[in-house]
């Protein structure tokens, strides 16, 4: 089981180190292969997803990623930027679900930006088509009309497929959870959603064991604020869901908490931290590593199918956090301060 390590920029390396430690740990016999990518990959050979890099990853079930970018590298020309490392690697393994849970943990709900009793054990799962949408559809551009006037134009477009599978991708994920699925759209607007929603129902037809419901994305935004604890999986477009799982993030309280998967059709994923690279910390010894490890959580379960050691890592994350370890982000008064290291340290005491 050949997994492909890239650590990246800024805290990737710090972060994804306490990640390694911990799958090392459970001796699961993972054969883990460490790359560069983004700045660390121009630096190294001039190119943010060096090919041997890329070679790396094709011959893994899985990546685990850190993060990338810098200011160093913001003025690089743009295919040469550390962000287009990501980009590629999304398109060439045609990762087109995104898995972004937003899980509150009890002794952190009062960090989230809504009352505790509101949020206080949330377990949702927005999962994001990622390749296509107005993201992706052409035509676009900025013309000139007839009239002369200039108008930009973008084109939100959504194959049957694509939704099929995305779709099918909720329903499944659903059933190992809490079996809800709430599809979000904008169905009275526009074509393409009102499209998007007659196919997820179709699908349904094949998961009459999962409750689906539909939103309409509007009254998703205010829900997610308003009563979050009523989701289970949430499923929904490219552009949707971009905003959508920012939003859910936010009730979770810390971005150093919260790890993601991008899945292909094959179970083929890569696992990263929602954060970035922290440039502001990079170095210190202070970032979060527990949504690196939470990534590696979800690594097993979804590429490798290894369900019991994926809960082994999430239950030692609920331990330490119940034993007041708290690196600086997530940090209160009475709580054991610790860094990047001293908080890997204590999830692998708590694995046993
Ligand atoms: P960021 O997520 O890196 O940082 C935002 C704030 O959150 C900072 O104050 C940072 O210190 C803090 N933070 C982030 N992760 C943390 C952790 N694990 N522990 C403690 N604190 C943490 O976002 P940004 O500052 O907007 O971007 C910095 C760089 O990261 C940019 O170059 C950006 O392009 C890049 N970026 C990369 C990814 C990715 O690799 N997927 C995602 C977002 C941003």
């Amino acid at each position: 089981m050949k997994i492909a390590v890239l650590p990246g920029d800024g805290i990737g390396p710090e972060i994804t180190a306490q990640a390694v430690r911990v799958l090392q740990a459970l001796n699961l016999g993972l054969e883990m292969t460490t790359a560069p990518v983004g700045g660390a990959g121009y630096d190294a050979s001039g190119d943010p997803l060096p090919a041997q890099t890329l070679a790396v990853c094709e011959a893994s079930r899985a990546i685990l990623f850190g993060s990338v970018g810098g200011p160093q590298y913001d003025t690089l020309p743009r295919a040469s930027r550390p962000e287009q490392g990501l980009l590629r690697l999304r398109k060439h393994f045609d990762l087109y679900a995104n898995l972004r849970p937003a899980l509150v943990y009890p002794e952190l709900a009062h960090a989230s930006s809504l009352k505790p009793e509101l949020v206080a054990n949330l377990d949702l799962l927005i999962i994001r088509e990622l390749t296509s949408d107005i993201y992706f559809g052409q035509p676009r551009g900025v013309r000139t009309t007839e009239s002369g006037e200039r108008e930009g134009f973008d084109t939100m477009r959504y194959t049957e497929s694509e939704i099929r599978r995305i779709a099918i991708t909720a329903f499944e994920t659903a059933r190992k959870r809490g079996r809800k699925v709430c599809s979000v759209d904008k169905a009275n607007v526009l074509e393409t959603t009102q499209f998007w929603r007659d196919v997820v129902t179709e699908v349904h037809k094949d998961y009459p064991d999962i409750e689906l419901s539909h939103m309409y994305v509007d009254n998703a935004a205010m829900q997610l604020v308003r009563n979050p604890r009523q989701f289970d999986v949430m499923v929904t477009g490219n552009m949707f869901g971009d905003i959508l799982s920012d939003e859910a993030s936010m009730l979770t309280g810390s971005i150093g908490m919260l790890p993601s998967a991008s899945l292909n059709a094959k179970g083929f994923g890569l696992y990263e931290p929602i954060h970035g690279s922290a440039p502001d910390i990079a170095g210190k010894g202070v970032a979060n590593p527990l949504a690196t490890i939470l990534s590696a959580a979800m690594l097993l379960r979804h590429s490798l199918g290894l369900e019991d050691p994926a809960r082994r890592i999430e239950s030692a994350v609920r331990q330490v956090l119940a034993q007041g370890y708290r690196t600086p982000d997530i940090q209160e008064p009475g709580c054991k301060p610790v860094g990047t290291v001293a908080m890997g340290d204590a999830v692998l005491a708590a694995l046993g």
